[in-house]
């Protein structure tokens, strides 16, 4: 198509009126046009020429309406809104006492204006806008094993599932955006993947892109290289479920927030769903540009907190059962109870002592599952400190941290102290001698008495088993 549209091209007007249109605008006009779309550049910034108004092309000229065109109704709908009027007063301002004045501005779409200079190209009948359009190269792939069956609920991330079936189930947007977040490892990629899967089965017509923010980001700089933002714009605008994991990834990353905070505006508008996920809150995630973070907090937010025992050992089982393994419930307690960083690392961990199975031809036993985890159970140890223990448990009492040293044997002090040994013997690599060092230099045999003490306590007393069990968590999650 020529720069002026001289040729007879089919315009769509508003809702799809088509309309042979040959109106061509004299030399004057033209000339206008020319220098107006020039001064656009000064005038609203070289970002938002490049991506907004490069495009605009002179189309027709007719009782003072200049006809400008643009390759999309969504752009069309932008510019009509943010710089039209702008535009027209530059248009009116050039013309002025000229041959031909300006006096209404009028923005139409034509769908092949996208391909520059291509006369060859066909009217455009293919641009179906209800098409399920192709987004296989810029959304990722997803990963099979991460449906809704397999993920198992607790209450960590219970309202973060119960959101996410709501997207999947509802018939309307139940609300927009979906914000998911929590630590590593604790399942939000999985649920994300989960939504998509669940709703391609559903209502399979339904474009879903789900990528990272990384992969975002590279998206745009790429079409920014190949000065193709049109076409990037255009296929993020035409999903029906944009899905954007780590969020965060663009903190600091003005350009890309930019352009994700227009995307994420025009799929608002048009009534699409988004979920975000993040490691943080929205009002949390630094290096994000104010507007964003409120936009990002709009919708509903979830957050999936640090597993609790009860989830781990219901994760391990499950996946236990789908690896068809033989592990005893004493080492999937067992690694419930030591594996308490995050869900991924527990995972590694029963693969680990499956596979080594497999290979050593060996059963599954608490003593070598201990063994071939070592370094991981180590590492896991060194995290905690018995200091930390002390003072958790000394919260938890209401008792000072000089009476985890101090030589007191009243019961309201000296059960405390043991459940603080007892933790220590079980949350960190220490020797019984270092702990009772750390304990006001007791003997090794008081360390170890309190260790049993505290286990038959726990066995028979519920109330001991549960402030354990509450200052582990406070310790280890
Ligand atoms: P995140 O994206 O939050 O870092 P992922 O979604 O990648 O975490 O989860 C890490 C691993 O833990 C994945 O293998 C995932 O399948 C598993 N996982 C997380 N939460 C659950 C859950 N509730 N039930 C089953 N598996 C889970
Ligand atoms: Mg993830």
């Amino acid at each position: 198509m020529s720069e002026t549209g001289g040729k007879s091209v089919a315009l769509i007007r508003g809702n799809a009126e088509y309309q042979e249109a040959s109106l061509e605008p004299s030399a004057t006009i033209m000339k206008v046009w020319k220098k107006v779309h020039n001064d656009m550049r000064s005038e609203f910034g070289e970002a938002i020429f490049r991506s907004w108004l490069k495009p605009l092309k002179l189309q027709a000229f007719y009782h003072g309406t200049m006809e400008v065109s643009v390759p999309t109704r969504f752009m069309r709908d932008w510019i009509q809104n943010h710089y039209a009027e702008r535009i027209l007063a530059m248009c009116v301002e050039e013309s002025a006492n000229g041959e031909e004045e300006v006096k209404r501005l009028q923005i139409v779409v034509v769908q092949n204006a996208i391909v520059e200079d291509d006369a060859e190209q066909d009217a455009p009948t293919k641009a179906n806008q209800n098409q399920k359009i192709d987004v296989s190269e810029i959304s990722s792939p997803l990963d099979e094993r991460f449906t809704f069956d397999s993920f198992v609920v607790g209450k960590p991330n219970a309202l973060a599932h119960a959101a996410a079936r709501r997207v999947v189930e509802s018939a309307a947007i139940p609300f927009n955006p979906l914000f998911i977040y929590g630590g590593v490892g604790l399942g939000k990629t999985h649920l994300m993947h989960a939504i998509a899967h669940a709703i391609e089965e559903q209502t399979p017509e339904k474009t879903v892109m789900y990528l990272s923010a990384e992969k975002f980001m590279y998206q745009f700089v790429k079409a920014l290289r190949n000065d193709s933002t049109m076409t990037f714009k255009e296929q993020f605008r035409s999903v029906d479920v944009l899905m954007i994991d780590d969020i965060q990834f663009i903190a600091g990353k003005e350009s890309t927030q930019e352009e994700f905070f227009h995307t994420f505006n025009a799929l608002v508008d048009q009534n699409k769903q988004i979920i975000i996920s993040a490691d943080k809150a929205p009002g949390d995630l630094n290096g994000l540009d104010e507007r964003l973070r409120s936009r990002l907090a709009w919708g509903l937010v979830a957050d999936i907190h640090p597993t609790t025992y009860d989830l781990r050992l219901g994760i391990l089982q499950t996946k236990r059962e789908l690896l068809g393994a033989d592990v005893p419930d004493s080492v999937l307690e067992f690694l419930a109870l030591k594996v308490t960083s995050n869900i991924r690392e527990l995972e590694g961990a029963l693969n680990r002592i499956v596979a080594h199975a497999d290979v050593s031809r060996q059963e599954i036993t608490l003593e070598n599952t201990q063994e071939v985890l070592q370094d991981l159970l180590r590492a896991h140890d060194r995290r905690i400190t018995i200091d930390e223990i002390q003072r958790k448990v000394a919260e938890h009492y209401n008792l000072r941290m000089a009476d985890m040293h101090s030589a007191r044997r009243a019961r309201n002090v000296a059960r405390p102290r043991q459940v603080a040994m007892y933790l220590a013997k079980q949350l960190t690599a220490r020797s019984l001698p270092e702990i009772g060092r750390k304990f006001g230099g007791r003997d090794h045999t008081t360390v170890m008495h309190a260790v049993r003490k505290v286990e038959e306590l726990m066995e028979d007393d519920a109330q001991i088993a549960q402030d354990v069990d509450v200052i582990r968590r406070a310790l280890t999650g």
